[in-house]
C-alpha cells in the first residue's frame, strides 16, 4: 500500500517482505519500479501511475529478474520496460525457472492474478556500466549491480536525486548472494565514487526503509563489506558456530536463516573453485 508520497516520488511498500515499490513522475514520463507482490497491492500501484500519468509516457523499471520483482509485469502491457541487458538476455530456461516461482507462490496462496504471468520485454536495455538514458528532460543513469543476482542494476533519476537500489543496500536483509560474493563486493565498492557523481537525496532499497542520509547508505555499505568478509573467513575456517551468530539478532531469524545457510553454500562452492555454478536458486518464498 501507499506508504508515503514525498514531491514527485511515491512509495508502495507490500505486506510481504517489506517490499518497495515506486511511482516516480518527472514532467517527461511516470515511471513505476518493481510493482509487487499481491494482485490488489499492483492494483493500486496501477490505479495511482495511471491516475497521475496525463498523458505522459509510461516506463516500467526492474531492478533485477527476480521473481518478486517481475511479479506484477503483466498488469502494465502499455509501458516501455527499463532494465539491464542481462536480463533482457536471459535464456528461455532461466526465463521458465522465474516464472516457475511465480505461479508456485501462486498456487501456494491460491492466488488468483487479473493478468498473464510472463517475462518482461526490455525496450530500453541497459547495457553499460554508466549508461544514461534520457527523456525529455529528465535523465537516468545507470549502474551494473552484480552479486545479488547477475542482471541487477541501480539507477538514479538526476533531478530529483533518487537512487534505486535493487535488492542491496537494505536495513533489514543481510547480502542474499544468488551470484557470488566477489561481484557483490565490487558492486559495494563502487557505491562511494558513484555517489560522488551522483548525490542522492533518496535512496530506495528492494525491501526494507528508505534512507535520505549518506551516512546511512554508508552504515548499510560497511555492514554488508563486514558481513561478507567475516562470512568468507569464518567459513574458510569452518567455524560453525562464530557463522551461525553472525546473523544473531537479525528481524526474522525463522526465514532468514536460511538464506545465511544459502550464502554459506555460496561461499563454500566459491572456494571450492566453482564460482559460477548457482547451486541453490533458494527465493523469498522458499
Ligand atoms: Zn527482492
Amino acid at each position: 500500500m501507499l506508504k508515503w508520497k514525498k514531491g514527485q516520488v511515491a512509495l508502495f511498500q507490500s505486506d510481504l517482505y517489506m517490499t518497495n515499490s515506486l511511482v516516480v513522475e518527472t514532467p517527461d514520463f511516470v515511471l513505476v519500479a518493481d510493482p509487487c507482490w499481491l494482485p490488489r497491492e499492483v492494483e493500486e500501484i496501477r490505479q495511482y501511475a495511471e491516475g497521475i500519468r496525463a498523458g505522459r509516457k509510461f516506463l516500467l523499471l526492474f531492478t533485477h529478474s527476480d521473481f518478486d520483482h517481475i511479479i506484477g509485469y503483466g498488469a502494465f502491457p502499455e509501458a516501455e520496460v527499463i532494465a539491464s541487458q542481462a536480463l533482457a538476455d536471459k535464456k528461455v530456461e532461466e526465463r521458465q525457472v522465474i516464472l516457475e516461482q511465480i505461479r508456485a507462490f501462486d498456487d501456494k496462496y491460491y492466488v488468483r492474478r487479473p493478468y498473464e504471468i510472463t517475462y518482461p520485454v526490455v525496450d530500453h536495455a541497459m547495457g553499460t556500466d554508466g549508461q544514461c538514458m534520457i527523456f525529455g528532460n529528465t535523465k537516468l543513469t545507470f549502474y551494473m549491480a552484480r552479486g545479488h543476482n547477475n542482471d541487477g542494476m541501480f539507477t538514479w533519476v538526476e533531478p530529483l536525486g533518487l537512487f534505486i537500489a535493487g535488492d542491496y543496500l537494505s536495513d533489514i536483509e543481510f547480502p542474499y548472494i544468488d551470484d557470488n560474493s566477489v561481484s557483490y563486493e565490487e558492486t559495494l565498492a563502487k557505491l562511494e565514487s558513484i555517489a560522488d557523481r551522483h548525490p542522492f537525496t533518496l535512496l530506495v532499497p528492494g525491501h526494507g526503509e528508505a534512507t535520505q542520509h549518506p551516512h546511512e547508505m554508508r552504515r548499510r555499505r560497511d555492514q554488508s563489506v563486514n558481513y561478507i568478509r567475516a562470512m568468507r573467513r569464518l567459513v574458510a575456517a569452518g567455524e560453525q558456530e562464530a557463522v551461525d551468530r553472525l546473523i544473531e539478532g537479525c528481524a526474522f531469524p525463522r526465514n532468514m536463516s536460511k538464506f545465511h545457510q544459502s550464502n554459506q553454500k555460496q561461499f563454500q562452492s566459491e572456494m571450492a573453485g566453482d564460482l559460477t555454478e548457482n547451486k541453490k536458486g533458494i527465493s523469498h518464498n522458499d
